[in-house]
């Protein structure tokens, strides 16, 4: 390693003329390169003063070879996209629903060109961003009006905000709940300028602790679907219909924070039921906030539908205006919405309900097609086996409900005591193939559950490059 010879590193100018780095000028720009070189021989002058480096490692080929490298690394860009094999479909950290086609083409034409976004064809007037969805809000949930903006969390303040400020929100001790992230109800409302004023209790609430509570100062009633927690056993829970007729009785508007808000009725996939937007509001709820990006399977947004006066009183707060949703997701929420037309073919079309619907049998099959390639990658001391497991739909949806998957179970055969770190260093190598693979720990295996692996030869043909440090 060390000579006695004192080395020197190449000069900037030589290097950049050498004929390593040119293609390197060529593919990322001279300013790049030149900085490029520039860190690395600062960072490698003091070594080759003390002798700790070799001709070989500060020769031109190797230093090209090192920047390259770098510059690769830079250019790269920090969105990438992963295989999300975790089992849990609506994955909030990853993005959530996947666009159908429709969507895609639909928001490409939004990017590159001018488009109608506040500007009726008809009249040749300014328009209503909104408008360009209303029409099918109404077919799709018998709402009377709609309003669109950022995502769920936004519609519940700017709903709040717009019909409670300075007055009491009543809402059950059983729906003060918390949705990850910093989403808490009483939170918001606070924010809203809505005073709590919680009945009832966690397991049991009933109409008569909403009729107690009403008063001058009451401004609205809200009932939250419970998203990501289960209550059972001695519960008790006032129906949307019951509520609305005291809410109305009372001259007070009932809102409903449904979350995944479905279109419609799950059951007929084969998936756990889950209220529908247009079942609450016929029980009588007379505003309705969801999700765009959940169940619905469309771009992240929030949905706010109902009254007609009550949706023109929210659109006229101020906040309407910073909550307000890009022609992206406009354009990509109509083609969303446009396949719900045609509920036949939905579960073809739109990505998260295909994905959601894929027989446990299809992903078995897919998991034992897979097995030997994998076994064969990872080698000793693996067992791999492709295995029945239980997915999640995730996003808050049925928390409890499971979806019958299948996997490829990877178990490392070693000492209970070595099994964690195996189990980590396996995970690292996944996340750094070129295509993130991400997958879950549980049992001491590594979980690869198939439901939402689309793309085989893609996953297939990076699998050789995974290294795992043992
Ligand atoms: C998910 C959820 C929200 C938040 O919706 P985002 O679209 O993530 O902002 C609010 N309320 C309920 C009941 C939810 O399930």
């Amino acid at each position: 390693m060390s000579s006695s010879v004192a080395l020197r590193l190449p000069s900037i100018d030589g290097l950049l003329r050498h004929p390593a780095c040119l293609p390197l000028a060529e593919r990322y720009g001279r300013e790049a390169l030149l900085s490029g070189l520039r860190q690395l021989l600062d960072e490698l002058r003091l070594s080759v003063l003390q002798g700790q480096l070799s001709a070989i490692e500060i020769s031109p080929e190797v230093l090209a070879g090192r920047v390259g490298e770098r510059l690769a690394q830079q250019q790269r860009s920090n969105v990438r996209r992963v295989f999300n094999l975790t089992g849990t479909v609506l994955h909030t950290n990853l993005g959530r629903a996947l666009l159908p086609e429709e969507a895609i083409d639909a928001v490409q034409m939004a990017a590159r060109y001018p488009l109608n976004l506040e500007f009726d064809l008809a009249s040749g007037k300014r328009g209503d961003r909104d408008d360009l969805i209303e029409g099918l809000i109404r077919e799709l949930t018998g709402a009377e009006a709609v309003t669109v903006v950022n995502n769920n969390a936004a519609a519940v303040l700017l709903t709040l905000n717009s019909l409670g400020a300075r007055k009491e929100g009543i809402i059950s001790r059983g729906e003060l709940i918390e949705i990850g992230g910093a989403f808490r109800i009483p939170d918001i409302m606070a924010r809203a300028g809505v005073r709590l004023h919680e009945v009832g209790t966690t397991n049991r609430t009933h109409a008569r602790d909403y009729e107690a509570a009403i008063s001058p100062r009451s401004g609205l009633i809200m009932r939250v679907h419970a998203s990501n927690y289960s209550i059972e056993g001695f519960t008790a829970r006032v129906p949307t219909a019951e509520l609305a007729e005291l809410a109305h009785r009372h001259g007070l508007p009932l809102l409903e924070d449904l979350g995944s808000g479905s279109l419609l009725d799950l059951t007929r996939w084969g998936l756990p039921a889950e209220p529908t937007v247009r079942q609450a509001l016929l029980d009588g709820a007379d505003i309705v906030t969801f999700s765009g990006d959940k169940l619905l399977g469309g771009p992240q947004a929030g949905l706010i539908v109902g009254r007609k006066d009550l949706i023109a009183k929210i659109k006229k707060n101020p906040l309407k205006r910073a909550l307000r949703v890009d022609k992206l997701t406009l354009a990509a929420l109509e083609a969303v919405l446009g396949l719900y037309r045609d509920p036949d073919r939905l579960a073809e079309r739109l990505p998260s309900l295909r994905l959601l619907t894929r027989p446990q049998a299809d992903i078995l099959a897919q998991a034992s097609r897979l097995q030997p390639a994998m076994a064969e990658v990872l080698g000793e001391p693996w067992n791999v086996s492709a295995v029945k497991a239980l997915g999640m739909i995730g996003s808050g949806s049925q928390p409890v409900a499971r979806l019958p998957s299948a996997a490829l179970c990877l178990r490392p055969q070693v000492s209970k005591r070595m099994r964690g770190r195996f189990l980590l260093n396996l995970e690292a190598a996944l996340r750094a193939l070129p295509i993130p693979v991400l997958g879950r720990i549980d049992d001491d295996a590594l979980w690869l559950d198939l439901r939402q692996l689309d793309d085989e030869p893609t996953w297939l043909a990076q699998l050789p490059q995974l290294q795992v440090e043992s």
